[in-house]
């Protein structure tokens, strides 16, 4: 008797579906913004990493339309073979000099970053020690990679530090890996005890950046430069979707590693290079990012302004934060979803994150510089209407 071999995939479905883990998308329409029209309606926009309001910006639209018009819709290669443009290197350039590291290479995206870096430098040899709160394309690179792989507790140096005085003799290289700003979180890694542990076990260290580039730092560089700890030697990735508006990934380090990377990153060598408009488009925003600290300074006021109105809600508790990234804890995945559901009625889009993302559920803010004072008070008002 022979049964269906995708059957599965509809009670799987099921399963998903009961225990409120479904998800599906949801269409916006016209530019990216702190509002945008989400299936006809305008909302106020808490779910997006545009942290610059860049997106939208119309310089990065003229430099992307002035790429596509000077070099073409796609890159039509990998960069060794045929798809390699000045461009590419120019924005390598500007990310190497923003990170004041000795060189970058760009990705097609963040998460082909994090799996050509982690691949290229550990193998079957080597041990990984990865944060629990780490980002999947942290983890997927880690397994990825065939390393041995231990999760240490969030956060937590002193269980780190012990994996590794009774871990580290058994293997030739070790690689810690860890978000700077934890994406579903907000906190920050504890950078300069990692730094430390990973000097004292001579361990390579790789931060991700993905939502600490052009929002930490003075210059925007990161929580590398908030953290006092530009020019220490270290792996960072970061993405070019989110404060930059575009589409890809990099890797800044030393000008060996970067080398290495084109050599031995398959993510990067068996891929076409970023388009021509991606890349134009991340050029003008580093750019923007450098002349513009402005851009900064009200996305953090916006930050500590909604922090303190919503410092004083009884029904809702605030996870520790030092991000434009407030999560707000909620009970059950069904609790997160009614919520999500009575902002969203309520013009405000900010979305419920659930297991498997996550251990517990919560509903995600992200500040935007571009949010208006009115904005966050509506999201105030609304948030003091939400029961479950
Ligand atoms: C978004 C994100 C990525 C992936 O970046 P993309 O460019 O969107 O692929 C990687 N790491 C972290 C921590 C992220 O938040």
């Amino acid at each position: 008797m022979k049964t269906n071999p995708y059957a599965w995939i509809e009670q799987s479905l099921a399963t998903i579906h009961q225990a409120n883990w479904y998800r599906s998308v949801q269409t916006i329409h016209g530019l990216p913004g702190a509002t945008v029209l989400l299936s006809g309606q305008e909302v106020i926009n808490f779910a997006s990493n545009d942290y610059l309001g860049l997106a939208g910006d119309e310089r990065l639209l003229t430099a992307a339309i002035a790429a596509i018009q000077e070099f073409g819709t796609g890159s039509t290669g990998s960069r060794l073979l045929s798809g390699h443009r000045e461009l590419h290197r120019e924005l390598e350039q500007a990310i190497a000099s923003t990170k004041q590291t000795e060189d970058a290479v760009v990705f097609s995206s963040g998460y082909l970053a994090n799996l050509g870096a982690i691949t290229a430098i550990v193998g079957k040899r080597d041990l990984i020690l990865s944060d629990q709160y780490n980002h999947s394309s942290l983890k997927n690179g880690a397994i990825l990679s065939g390393a041995a792989f231990i999760e240490y507790p969030h956060g937590d140096i002193a269980v780190l530090r012990a994996n590794l005085s009774q871990q580290r003799q058994n293997y030739r290289r070790c690689l810690i890996i860890t978000d700077s700003v934890f994406s579903m979180d907000g906190d920050l890694c504890p950078l300069n005890g990692l730094l430390d542990v990973a000097e004292e076990f001579s361990c390579m260290l790789l931060v991700d950046e993905a939502h600490g580039t052009g929002v930490l730092g003075k210059n925007g560089a990161g929580c590398v430069e908030h953290f006092g700890c530009t020019g220490r030697e270290l792996i960072q990735v970061g993405t070019l979707s989110k404060a930059l508006g575009s589409l890809g990934g990099y890797v800044a380090g030393s000008a060996a590693l970067i080398d290495f990377l084109r050599n031995r990153a398959p993510s990067w060598i068996y891929t076409t290079a970023l388009s021509p408009p991606d890349t134009a488009a991340a050029l003008a925003a580093i750019k923007i990012v450098r002349q513009e600290p402005q851009r900064r300074t009200q996305l953090w006021q916006n930050v500590d302004y909604l922090k303190n109105l919503i410092q004083d809600l009884p029904n809702l508790q605030l996870l520790p934060t030092e991000s434009p990234i407030l999560c707000l804890q909620l009970p059950s995945a069904a609790a997160a979803l009614t919520a999500g559901k009575q902002l969203r009625a309520g013009g405000i889009f900010a979305p419920a994150i659930r297991p498997p993302t996550v251990p517990t559920s919560r509903i995600r803010i992200s500040v935007m510089a571009t949010h208006e004072s009115e904005h966050i008070k509506k999201l105030v008002a609304e948030l003091k209407n939400i029961s479950w």
